[in-house]
C-alpha cells in the first residue's frame, strides 16, 4: 500500500532499530533454527516474510534484501528496478518518469536514509546486481543464516588459533582506514623478523615519552595479545 510504504520511509528510524532488535534475536535462535532445519523453515517464514513485508513496503521478495541501504524504500518498487538509484529521469518534485503518480523509490530511499543511522553511508555502497534465483526465498532467513555461520567459524578460529583477536579487533575498529591502507590494521601473520624488538620499552619514542608507570600495563597488554613478543620484551 503506497501510503504505509511512505509512512516506513517517514519512519526509517524506528523500522531500523526494530530490525536491528529482530535480527539479533533470531542470530541467537540459530541453533535452534539449525536443528529445526533451515530447509523446513524456508516456507512459512518465507510466507510471513512476504505478507509483513507486502504490507510495509510493498516487498516483491527478491530474496537480497536490502531496505536497511535504502532508507527502507523497496528498490524493486523502481519501474525499472534500479538497485542503484536513481535512474537520472527523476521529475520535478521527485516524482517518477515511468510513473508519474509515484515518487521516486530513490527520493524516498534517500529521505530515509537520512534518517538512519549509517543511513547516508549505507545507501552509497554500490549493491551488486539481484540474483533472480533468489526471488521468492527468505531474506531474513539468509541474512541470520550467514552472520550467524559468520560468528561460529570465528569462534572456531579463535579456538584453533588462526585468528589474532586483538588484531581483528583493530581492524573492525578502524574498517575505512583499512579499506585504503590495510597495512594500517593488518590481518596477515607478520614475519618474526617483522615483530622483532617493538616491545622493548627503551625503543620505542611512544614509551619514552609516556609515564614509565604505563609501562607495566603496556608490555602486559602486548605480551597477552602478541604473545611473539615475549621474547624481544624480556630482553
Ligand atoms: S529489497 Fe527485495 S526483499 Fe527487500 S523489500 Fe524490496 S523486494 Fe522485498
Amino acid at each position: 500500500m503506497y501510503s504505509v510504504r511512505l509512512f516506513c520511509t517517514r519512519n526509517a528510524a524506528l523500522f531500523e532499530k526494530t530490525y536491528n532488535v529482530l535480527e539479533n534475536v533470531f542470530i541467537a535462535l540459530h541453533p535452534l533454527l539449525n536443528k529445526l532445519g533451515y530447509n523446513r523453515l524456508e516456507k512459512p517464514v518465507a510466507t510471513i516474510e512476504a505478507l509483513s513485508k507486502s504490507f510495509l513496503f510493498d516487498c516483491k521478495m527478491c530474496g537480497q534484501c536490502v531496505l536497511s541501504s535504502t532508507g527502507m524504500s523497496c528498490p524493486m518498487n523502481c519501474p525499472k528496478n534500479v538497485r542503484n538509484g536513481p535512474c537520472g529521469g527523476v521529475r520535478d518534485g521527485g516524482f517518477c518518469e515511468v510513473n508519474s503518480q509515484m515518487r521516486c523509490v530513490w527520493v524516498e530511499a534517500w529521505n530515509g536514509a537520512s534518517k538512519m543511522k549509517s543511513g547516508l553511508e549505507r545507501i552509497s555502497v554500490v549493491q551488486p546486481p539481484v540474483n533472480r534465483e533468489l526471488a521468492g526465498s527468505s531474506s531474513w532467513l539468509r541474512v541470520v543464516r550467514e552472520k550467524a555461520e559468520l560468528k561460529l567459524s570465528l569462534k572456531q578460529q579463535v579456538a584453533q588459533g588462526d585468528v589474532d583477536l586483538a588484531k581483528t579487533e583493530m581492524a573492525n575498529a578502524f574498517p575505512d582506514a583499512r579499506k585504503n591502507h590495510p597495512s594500517v590494521a593488518p590481518l596477515a601473520n607478520e614475519p618474526q623478523a617483522a615483530l622483532a624488538e617493538q616491545a622493548v620499552v627503551e625503543q620505542t619514542s611512544v614509551h619514552t615519552s609516556v609515564d614509565r608507570s604505563l609501562d607495566a600495563s603496556v608490555n602486559t597488554t602486548l605480551h597477552t595479545s602478541a604473545p611473539s613478543l615475549q621474547k624481544g620484551g624480556s630482553k
